[in-house]
């Protein structure tokens, strides 16, 4: 894997506005935004009794070492008011580090590759879109062959917006 992607979701209140804020709010922290995917209409995974989320991967250059990446992100995070509170619930914004590079960090605040990506289509459909030959460092196969095999049925629907 080639880059540092992150991956944006929002399914509460103005789901557009909040994308578009939480880049605004990378862009403040230093953090450059390379390349986008398209934003897709997503089914929730995990917890189904939830409005559908609009979601986006970036692709980031930053010196922003991973665990300061994080606290970033955790910070921008709440900045724009979000609230945890079931496990995979509805939230105004999430953002994850899906890759940094071929690193492989696994440690109690963080784990990259990001431990959802391949039983995900909303993630891996985006991925597909930017980087489909790209390898995923542990368990060595692209994209695209992460996709085919995805077993996850949900939907995940490309739309005409724009950050
Ligand atoms: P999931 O990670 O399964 O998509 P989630 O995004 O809803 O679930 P959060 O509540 O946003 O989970 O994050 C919980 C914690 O996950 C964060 O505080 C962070 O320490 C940890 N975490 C571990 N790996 C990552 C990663 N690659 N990107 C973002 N957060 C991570
Ligand atoms: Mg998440
Ligand atoms: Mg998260």
């Amino acid at each position: 894997m080639n880059g540092i992607y992150i991956l944006l979701g929002s399914n509460m209140g103005n789901r557009l506005e909040y994308l578009r804020e939480a880049e605004k709010q990378l862009i403040l922290e230093d953090i450059k935004v390379v390349d986008e995917s398209s934003i897709y209409e997503t089914e929730p995974w995990g917890k189904s009794d939830q409005d559908w989320f609009l979601n986006v991967v970036l692709q980031i250059d930053t010196s922003k070492e991973p665990q300061e990446l994080l606290k970033t992100i955790l910070e921008v995070e709440e900045r724009l008011g979000r609230i945890r509170k079931a496990k995979w619930g509805e939230r105004c914004i999430d953002i994850d580090i899906l890759y940094y590079h071929d690193l492989q960090i696994e440690n109690e605040r963080l784990t990259v590759p990001h431990s959802g990506i391949e039983g995900r289509k909303f993630t891996l459909i985006p991925l597909v879109e930017m980087c489909p030959l790209e390898l995923h460092p542990v368990n060595g196969e692209t994209q695209m062959q992460m996709l085919a095999k995805c077993s996850d049925k949900l939907d995940c629907l490309l739309t005409d917006y724009k950050l």
